[in-house]
């Protein structure tokens, strides 16, 4: 008999039968409150009826075709949608599948257009799974062991993780940038140097967001050396952070921007957009793919965007987000295992520690696993594994999240053994 390959890891026993909202179905008979969306895939909740129907009408006419042959309407309306949430000055788009496929897509691109070899990237950043984007994450030696020699000329520098260095926000930035100004004096000259490569908040390396500042400071370099700047939004992007696009809470603008996931709530389809003058650096027939851009996908993509902006999804994301970040620090507040919480909207995550502030990846690992017993789907993520993550649907109401909150106390202290403190035993 067949089975899957035992290299894959489910981090929940669950077999869904059917999924709406931010609920998932399983097989077993039971709901879970689902705070996974695929990691920020299924943006308007499971099966949002207008996606459904986008996809169900669209599969009646045409389901594929190459686009690089033939253009169909449903792309051409996806870009015409992105063309309203892009940045000033980002024009041109291209699609592909998956964000792994976007990234490579990116960094070929911006090669060709500065005609320089290497890739700036930040400790802890996850870009994908490929040979080439696993040689640009470091969000774990997991992602890029076995696959050496990896694609060279990615060089990395810290990322300005306050809480692990004991520093404050402000302290943080400044050592992160002046480490970058030496990488650029000991090991990649500008250059020599075609682009930084950033999430807006670490996503698989801990659920951190970007500093404001320090975005700030690698547009002022990449004005300064005539650096690509490119942003990873494929965990980010799309209303996660409570703004359209992460690196909006910065004044920063980017040179490229990367995205997929929650782009069309679950159908695959990625996106690359610059400016005009930046795409045309890329050569003929260098961008495309069988499947990129699916007529299907993308009509699932026009319908996600045309939701999130009638449902107001970006604002609900910022305000359940300060709700949930809210609710965690208050269980924070009770169970001295919880070294931190943090993130931006919905991207929420619990840093474990123990007593003497050491990542405590076995706690973290009990907790997610107890939350699928409380009935609460969540996920681990960061390098040592110490993080749980909270990733609910951007269509989650107010009394989910509360009840998220309670299941995912009720877990760690399931996990503990201990009565939080302040509550009467
Ligand atoms: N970049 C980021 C920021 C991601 O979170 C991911 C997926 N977790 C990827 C790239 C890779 O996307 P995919 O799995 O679709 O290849």
């Amino acid at each position: 008999m067949t089975s899957l390959s035992p290299a894959l890891k489910q981090a929940t026993p669950v077999i869904v039968d059917h999924a709406k909202g931010s609920w998932i179905y399983g097989t077993d008979g039971a709901e879970y409150l689902d705070f996974t969306t695929g990691i920020g895939v299924t943006s308007t909740g499971h099966c949002h009826p207008d996606v459904v129907d986008a996809a169900r009408d669209q599969v009646g006419k045409i389901i594929h075709a190459q686009y690089t042959t033939v253009m169909h309407t449903p792309l051409l309306e996806l870009t015409d949608k992105l063309g309203t949430v892009l940045p000033d000055g980002l024009d041109s788009v291209f699609y592909a599948n998956s964000g792994s496929e976007a990234v490579e897509a990116a960094i070929r691109l911006a090669r060709m257009a500065t005609g320089r070899p290497n890739i700036i990237v930040f400790q802890g950043g996850f870009h994908g799974r490929t040979v080439a984007a696993a040689s640009l994450t470091t969000a774990g030696t997991k992602f890029s062991a076995g696959f050496s020699p990896l694609m060279a000329g990615v060089h990395m520098a810290p990322f300005p993780y306050a809480y692990r260095y004991g520093l404050d926000e402000r302290a943080a930035v400044e050592f992160a940038v002046r480490e970058l100004d030496y990488l650029f004096k000991t090991r990649t000259a500008p250059n020599d140097t075609a682009a930084f490569l950033i999430e807006p908040a670490l996503g698989d390396g801990g659920y951190l967001p970007t500093p404001p500042a320090f975005l700030d400071a690698l547009r002022e370099r990449a004005d300064r050396y005539d650096i690509k700047l490119i942003i990873d939004e494929v965990q980010a992007g799309v209303g996660r952070t409570g703004r359209f696009w992460g690196h909006q809470h910065s004044a920063a603008t980017p040179d490229i921007i990367v995205t997929a996931k929650g782009i069309a709530s679950g159908f695959p389809i990625s996106a690359i957009a610059a400016s005009t003058e930046t795409m045309s650096k890329a050569w003929p027939g260098s961008q495309g793919g069988t499947y990129g851009g699916n007529a299907v996908a993308a009509a699932a993509g026009v319908a996600t965007l045309a939701v999130i902006e009638r449902e107001g999804l970006v604002e609900n994301a910022r305000v359940r987000g300060i709700q949930l970040q809210a609710g965690l620090k208050a269980v924070q507040s009770r169970f001295p295992v919880i070294g931190d919480v943090r993130g931006i909207g919905l991207m929420q995550g619990i840093e474990f520690t123990t007593s003497d502030g050491q990542p405590d990846a076995e706690t973290a690992a009990a907790v997610q696993k107890a939350t699928t017993e409380h009935r609460l789907l969540t996920l681990t993520c960061g390098p040592e594994g110490n993080v749980v993550r909270l990733i609910p649907a951007l269509v989650v109401t107010e009394g989910e999240i509360s009840l998220g909150v309670e299941r995912f106390e009720a877990a760690v202290a399931t996990v503990t053994g201990a009565v939080p403190a302040g509550v009467p035993a």
